[in-house]
Formats: C-alpha cells, sequence, structure tokens
C-alpha cells in the first residue's frame, strides 16, 4: 500500500492521526479517544507492508501507560555502583527467559558476559507469568519467525532441560472439535501443521479421545492430537538457565536498571545502569515489555510494543488426575484471531493451568487482575467434566510483549553496528527461547568478530547439578537423602512438600534467592492451597538465618516490599 493510500485509509477511520515514514518504518502521531482505537489503527498500519510500525498515537483514557521508565527501577543507595567503569564485550538488557537463555548460549565463546536485570531477581515479569507450554508450533502463522522458532524450539527444550536439571514432559496437546463442521477441517489443520513443520499429528475419533480422556465433554467431535506439545516449569527453566550462566563465567547483575546508552557514531560505547556505567562491545536488548524503549535509547526505534493481557486461573494440584494431555477447544473464529484461544494446561506438579486471556489493554507490568477477566476462563472449564471453579486456588496475569506485525524481532540493528534485537517476543517465546538463543547468539558472535576475535570455548560446561527434591523421589532414596542430609527431612511448605533443605539450597546456589518470592520460584514453597498460609513465617526465618538479616529486612520481592516491620509483643507477652 502507498503511503499516500494509507494517509487516507487512517484520517477515514480517525481524522487526528497521522503517517510518515522513518527509514523503512511506519509512524504513526496524533490523539484518539480510546485504547480500542489506537490498536486498531496499529493494526491497520500493519497491513501496509512496512518494515515496522512505531505507534505513537495517544489515546487520551490510557496516557499514564506511556511512562517512559520501567514502573519498577530498583534504585540502589547512593554509593553502591559496583559496575561503574566496568567493561564487558556483551551486555544483555533483560533477565527474563530470552536474557537468559542467550547468556548461556554466548557463554559457549570466550566472552565477557553482562547480563542486566532491574528486578531484585530473574523471570520476574512474563517469563513467571505464562502456562509453561512448550507449544508444539501448530498455532503460529505458517511463514513467520514465530513458527520457526517454536518448532526448533521444541525440538532443543527436552535436551536443555535434560542438561539444566529442571523436568520436561510431553503430554501432548488435544485441539477438541466442538462440532462436526470443525472435525471435517481436519485436513486443513493437519495441512497447517505440516506447513509449520510441526514434529506430528493425528485424528482423533470421538471414540478415542473419550477412551484416553474419560472426563472430557460430550460436546465433542473428535479432536487434532500434536504429541510434541509438552510443559515445564518457566521460573525454574529461567533461574536455571542463569545459573549455567553464571556457572560458565557470566555475570548477573540484578537490581540493575539499564538507564540509557552512550553513543558515538553508529555505535553505543557505554550503558548506562542504576548500578554504575558499563563499556559495551556489544549490546543484546532482550528487554520483554521495554524493548522498543531500549532500542530508541540508540535511536532505532524501527517496531513499537503493544501489550496484551492474558490471565489465568490456578486450579488445586487435585485437579491434575483429572486428565493427561493439554486440552483446548477453540473457537470458530480462533482462525482469526492473533491469540491461540488457551484451555486447560496440566503442570509438572498437577495443577491445571486454566486460560490465558487475551485483551489489548496499556500497561506493560499491570498484573493486578478483575472478576471480569476471571470469569472469562470459565468457558475452558466445560472441556473437562470433572472441574469447576471452586477449584481454584489463584488467578495471576501477564503481558505479551507484541509488535503490530504480531512476530518476533530478532536481527541486528540496520543503524547501530553493535546492537542486537530479540523483541516482540510474544507467544510462544518461552518454546521458542533455546532457538532464538541460538540465532541471537550467532548474530552477536558475527557483529563482534568485526572487532575482535571471537574464540569458542572448550571448557563450556553445559550440565548443571540440580538440588535434590525429596517429594520426586521413592522412598527408599528419600531416607537415604534425610539420613546424611537431616534438614531434607523437615517439611516446611506442607502444600507443596517443600523441605528446609530445599530453601537453604536455594539461598546458597550460583544465583541465590534473597526474598520470598525468589524462594517461591526456585522451590514451590508458597504455591500450593494455602498460598504460604503456613510456611511464610519459616522461610522467612530461614531467609534471616542464612543472610544474616532481622526479620524486619525479609522482603516479598525486594526492596520496598517488607513482610513485617516491627515486633508487636515482646517474650514474656507485655507489648
Ligand atoms: C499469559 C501468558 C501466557 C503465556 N504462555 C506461554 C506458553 O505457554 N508458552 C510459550 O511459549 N509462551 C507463552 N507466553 C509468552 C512467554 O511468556 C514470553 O514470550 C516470554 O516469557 C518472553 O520472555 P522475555 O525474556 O522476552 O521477557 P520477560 O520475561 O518480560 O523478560 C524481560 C526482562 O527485562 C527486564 N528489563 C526490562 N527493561 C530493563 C532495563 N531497562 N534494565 C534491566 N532490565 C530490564 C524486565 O524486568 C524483565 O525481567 C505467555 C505469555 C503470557 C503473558
Amino acid at each position: 500500500m502507498s503511503l499516500e493510500a494509507l494517509r487516507k485509509g487512517l484520517r477515514k477511520r480517525s481524522p487526528g492521526v497521522e503517517a510518515r515514514e522513518d527509514r523503512g518504518s511506519l509512524v504513526l502521531e496524533g490523539r484518539v479517544a480510546t485504547w480500542e482505537e489506537r490498536v486498531a489503527l496499529g493494526y491497520y498500519a500493519a497491513t501496509a507492508g512496512y518494515k515496522g510500525v512505531v505507534n505513537d498515537i495517544v489515546a487520551s483514557e490510557a496516557e499514564w501507560a506511556q511512562a517512559e521508565l520501567p514502573s519498577s527501577p530498583f534504585v540502589p543507595p547512593p554509593g553502591e555502583r559496583p559496575l561503574e567503569g566496568l567493561s564487558y564485550d556483551v551486555v544483555i538488557i533483560g533477565g527474563g527467559v530470552i536474557g537468559c537463555a542467550i547468556a548461556r548460549e554466548l557463554c559457549r565463546h570466550q566472552l565477557r558476559i553482562l547480563l542486566l536485570e532491574k528486578e531484585e531477581d530473574v523471570a520476574v515479569h512474563t517469563s513467571s507469568r505464562n502456562d509453561g507450554m512448550i507449544h508444539d508450533g501448530f498455532a503460529a502463522h505458517p511463514g513467520s519467525l514465530k513458527a520457526a522458532y517454536n518448532v526448533l524450539g521444541n525440538r532443543l527444550w527436552e535436551g536443555l532441560a535434560a542438561e539444566l536439571g529442571i523436568e520436561f514432559r510431553r503430554p501432548g496437546s488435544l485441539l477438541v472439535f466442538r462440532n462436526t463442521a470443525m472435525a471435517a477441517l481436519y485436513p486443513v489443520l493437519a495441512a497447517r501443521a505440516a506447513k509449520n513443520g510441526v514434529d506430528g499429528w493425528d485424528f482423533w475419533s470421538p471414540r478415542r479421545l473419550r477412551a484416553e480422556e474419560p472426563n472430557i465433554t460430550d460436546h465433542q467431535e473428535g479432536a487434532l492430537f500434536l504429541p510434541s506439545a509438552g510443559i515445564l516449569s518457566p521460573y525454574r527453566a529461567t533461574v536455571a538457565l542463569a545459573e549455567s550462566a553464571i556457572l560458565n563465567g557470566a555475570r548477573i547483575e540484578l537490581g540493575a536498571c539499564a538507564t540509557g546508552f552512550e553513543m558515538d557514531l553508529k555505535r553505543i560505547t557505554r550503558v548506562r545502569t542504576t548500578r554504575g556505567d558499563v563499556s559495551a562491545r556489544l549490546v543484546v536488548n532482550a528487554a520483554g515489555n521495554w524493548a522498543d524503549h531500549v532500542a530508541a535509547w540508540a535511536d532505532d526505534r524501527f517496531f513499537s510494543l503493544h501489550q496484551r493481557r492474558g490471565v489465568d486461573m490456578v486450579l488445586d494440584a487435585s485437579t491434575g488426575a483429572s486428565q493427561s494431555h493439554i486440552l483446548g477447544m477453540p473457537q470458530f473464529t480462533q482462525a482469526w484471531s492473533r491469540s491461540k484461544g488457551g484451555g486447560l494446561v496440566k503442570t509438572l506438579e498437577g495443577n491445571l493451568i486454566v486460560g490465558p486471556t487475551a485483551t489489548e489493554a496499556p500497561g506493560r507490568e499491570t498484573y493486578a487482575t478483575s472478576p471480569g477477566e476471571q470469569r472469562l476462563l470459565e468457558r475452558h472449564l466445560r472441556i473437562n467434566r470433572a472441574l469447576s471453579t471452586s477449584q481454584a486456588i489463584t488467578y495471576f496475569a501477564g503481558v505479551r510483549p507484541c509488535t503490530w506485525e504480531e512476530d518476533f524481532v530478532l536481527e541486528r540493528s540496520a543503524r547501530v553496528a553493535n546492537l542486537v534485537h530479540a523483541a516482540g517476543i510474544q507467544s510462544p517465546g518461552l518454546a521458542s527461547a533455546p532457538a532464538i538463543a541460538i540465532e541471537i547468539a550467532r548474530l552477536a558472535v558475527e557483529a563482534l568478530g568485526e572487532v575482535m576475535r571471537v574464540l569458542p570455548r572448550a571448557d563450556f560446561r553445559p550440565l548443571r547439578e540440580a538440588p535434590p527434591e525429596p517429594r520426586r523421589l521413592g522412598l527408599e532414596a528419600r531416607a537415604a537423602l534425610v539420613a546424611s542430609r537431616p534438614s531434607y527431612g523437615r517439611i516446611v511448605c506442607r502444600c507443596e512438600e517443600v523441605s528446609e533443605g530445599e530453601i537453604r539450597a536455594a539461598l546458597v546456589s550460583a544465583l541465590p534467592a534473597s526474598s520470598l518470592d525468589a524462594v517461591k520460584r526456585r522451590t514451590r514453597a508458597g504455591m500450593g492451597r494455602c498460598h504460604g498460609g503456613f510456611c511464610t513465617p519459616k522461610v522467612m526465618e530461614i531467609l534471616a538465618d542464612e543472610l544474616g538479616l532481622p526479620l524486619e529486612e525479609i522482603t516479598k520481592k525486594g526492596p520496598g516490599s517488607p513482610i513485617v516491620l516491627g515486633q508487636t509483643k515482646a517474650r514474656g507477652g507485655r507489648p
């Protein structure tokens, strides 16, 4: 579409909006009344075929969401600038699954690597707020980067999980046909699976589906079975990738927010951070929902991100026994939707995750859920007759960082010689992470090769030893563990059967936990039905003991989130 035709189309839809071309991308400017209007214009512009759409339209109701700074940058006390003056070959911005996977992959080379994460832990944002599904690759648009990297990533996760010492399973996924018209579409769906290179698919008759999933709804006409779909714990995977990178020599600096770049002509020379400014030969932008801001610091904003919220319901671990596969029952309109439609994902621990929703909404880190969103999830429960909302133990929200083109941005900057983007990593970003990491590491090494010699490392250690988990051991092995290390016999979190030994191990690991949430990400203590009602004081005591801090300094999620403020009663009963 020509620029003139696009302008005409935009004016027809919203008179206050203008478009201009900037170095191959399209920039939209102006004001509109609602967020929906802004979103519709962004998608309309994306049909014009430019490199990217930079949507700077302001929707008045949502101006707050245009904030330029991350919502919770951790500003350390004055004087704490441990990074000041240091020099690295690669600086990665963002400690989600993508940044951590890239850091580990780059460790295969003799490079000085620094990863900056603004929060007190890795996997605080989208990488822990997802369904943990290693998608088969069927749902991604054929020909997209999402489709290609999803299928590759799916193949890589099994071996990678084994190296990292984390659990991975392939229960397979069933897309249940709700009527005969949908079942008749099977050949079209099979053709799509073939086009995307998915590893296997099959038609399951209503009878076979009922035999394999006895609790399946009566209103079904068979299913598309995709055996390669897998599951893992997304936060454990991210922590394990980070630890593996550290064990291989990378530095991960938490509570370090990148705030800008110093540039020399078309190169980034230094990265400014809240913990000191560092020199960088190359920068990787893996900043999730903030990746377009990071690109802007280098005058390289050829894309912009919009946020698609997803809310999930978590059911009690006992519900897992009621189904064996990942189940989804897409509506007919799903074919035109930008989301995969959600369903029921059985986690490794047996909880069923119901969802997610998909709603365009402002807010890059807005995670509160509403009763309206929660009700949207109830339709998924109808797939499995054994389920009801009374089994819900919690809800959570995540935010997908989407480009207007609805695809990943995996490339070297065309304008800045030493910048590589891993941006727009919406779903299936978790599934694609190992493949994305290989490609970004390749691009980074190629760019670095122009200014230095990059040699492979002979001593890269792919294996990471995970601490023992008594609940996964047989009786004999558990008894032997407890006999040699008694703290593994003292159960702290009764819902999830997490022992004191596991919590203490998480506090002294390669990337030690330092808050209640960080302990939860590593051990699951507090993730069960009572949601920490019983174990929180005990976990706090262990944290205080191991970190040598008073209880008042133990936090839920880093600075500014204390759990107790002081003593209300003195020992002996007098206040
Ligand atoms: C509800 C929901 C369900 C999903 N389900 C699935 C699924 O089942 N399977 C799947 O494959 N994908 C799924 N996804 C998508 C997947 O979660 C994401 O694609 C993936 O987690 C993105 O990882 P990331 O590392 O790019 O982003 P993030 O995890 O958001 O990491 C980016 C990090 O960068 C940090 N950062 C940002 N700016 C700065 C700065 N200036 N300085 C320092 N640090 C900074 C942030 O604090 C953040 O930790 C889902 C997403 C949602 C929302």
